[in-house]
């Protein structure tokens, strides 16, 4: 069964979370804890993200530099498919436009096809961190709506140079994208975004799965919003609890999401993180209480590698 009809046929808010890719050099152990430690709370699908490549500096014999460019956290389709395999549950991994080109998506698609897995979540991606703005790589793609493009041409049966596949495809992806209750950082209004939502619906997404967002209202004011605009696919709210204290800083920075005065209060008064985590885990308890109470379709877990948060919110939610 895809995500889509998983969400669908869920009786109640169903439970779901993501995980990243160990980074270069270390093992699966850490993602198959995190979905140990997360099980018994039955996820209905797991995202898997995927991180470009990024340019770094490495010294030479000689003693100079040079430029290279690197994968910190390779191995998305790899992990898909054995988180697959090991638990039998739905896996979503994450498809970029940053850092790669047509071809090598095209690639990723025939691995995912062979191997079974049929739902995506379809994403431009992050900037590359020594660019200034987003910028795609030779034969790449700017937008999500871009990419949606490829997958349903391959879907239709066809490969980025006009050929028809040889076979008829027995099973089509089905994919989801990214929304934004807080609207995009690069965008420059929330009407502006919903608009582009609007399109990357009417090509094909099957669901909008959130940034993180740390005020429930403002969720339920952007899925008010979407269905103004007729988009009526399932909204799934993305929320993440913060775990140190440092994150009351980063967070806005980097996601471009606002923290209630409430939220932020009670962590300026945190003196370690144990404390900070304490009290992220009990507002995003609140959170969730409350998406859950308004029947969401879905609520989906930020983890970021720390599952020890995630499984004492689900505890008290689900
Ligand atoms: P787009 O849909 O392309 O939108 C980007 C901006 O362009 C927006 O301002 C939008 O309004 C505008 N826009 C959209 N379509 C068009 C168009 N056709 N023409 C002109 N403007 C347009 N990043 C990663 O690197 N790896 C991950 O695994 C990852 N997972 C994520 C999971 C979720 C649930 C979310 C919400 C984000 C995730 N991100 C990830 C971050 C995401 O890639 C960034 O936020 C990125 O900057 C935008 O991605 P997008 O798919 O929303 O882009």
């Amino acid at each position: 069964m895809k995500v889509i009809d998983l969400i669908n046929n869920s009786k109640t808010t169903a439970f779901s979370f993501e995980v990243l890719p160990p980074l270069k050099g270390n093992g699966i152990e850490k993602v198959y804890k995190t979905i140990d430690t997360l099980r018994e709370f039955d996820p209905k699908y797991i995202n898997i993200t995927t991180h470009r490549s990024e340019m770094v500096y490495k010294t030479m014999e000689n003693g100079l530099f040079k430029c290279v460019a690197e994968r910190h956290r390779p191995g998305t389709v790899a992990i898909a498919a054995a988180i697959k395999n090991k638990y039998n549950i739905n896996v979503v991994p994450h498809i970029l436009c940053s850092g790669f080109s047509k071809e090598e998506t095209e690639y990723v698609l025939i691995d995912l096809d062979f191997l079974g897995i049929h739902d995506l979540l379809l994403l431009r991606g992050d900037k590359a961190k020594h660019d200034s703005s987003f910028k795609p790589v030779a034969n790449g793609y700017s937008h999500a709506t871009e990419l949606q493009v490829q997958i349903n041409r391959f879907n239709e049966g066809y490969f980025e140079d006009g050929t028809k596949m040889k076979e008829e495809r027995v099973e089509k992806f089905s994919y989801g994208v990214a929304g934004y209750p807080e609207k995009h950082d690069e965008s420059p209004n929330l009407e502006s975004d919903i608009a582009y939502l609007k399109q990357k619906v009417e090509a094909g997404a099957e669901y909008v799965v959130t940034q993180m967002f740390f005020d429930n209202q403002k969720y339920f004011d952007f899925v008010k919003r979407c269905r103004e605009e007729g988009i009526n696919v399932p909204v799934i709210p993305g929320i993440k609890p913060i775990t140190k204290m440092s994150q009351l800083n980063i967070l806005p920075k980097v996601f471009h999401v606002d923290i209630p005065e409430a939220f932020a209060s009670e962590l300026r008064k945190c003196k370690t993180d144990e404390e900070a985590k304490r009290a992220g885990i009990e507002w995003c308890i609140m959170q969730a209480k409350e998406l859950k109470a308004n029947n969401v379709p879905s609520i989906h877990f930020y983890t970021m590698s720390d599952a020890s948060s995630v499984k004492q919110i689900a505890k008290n939610v689900y």
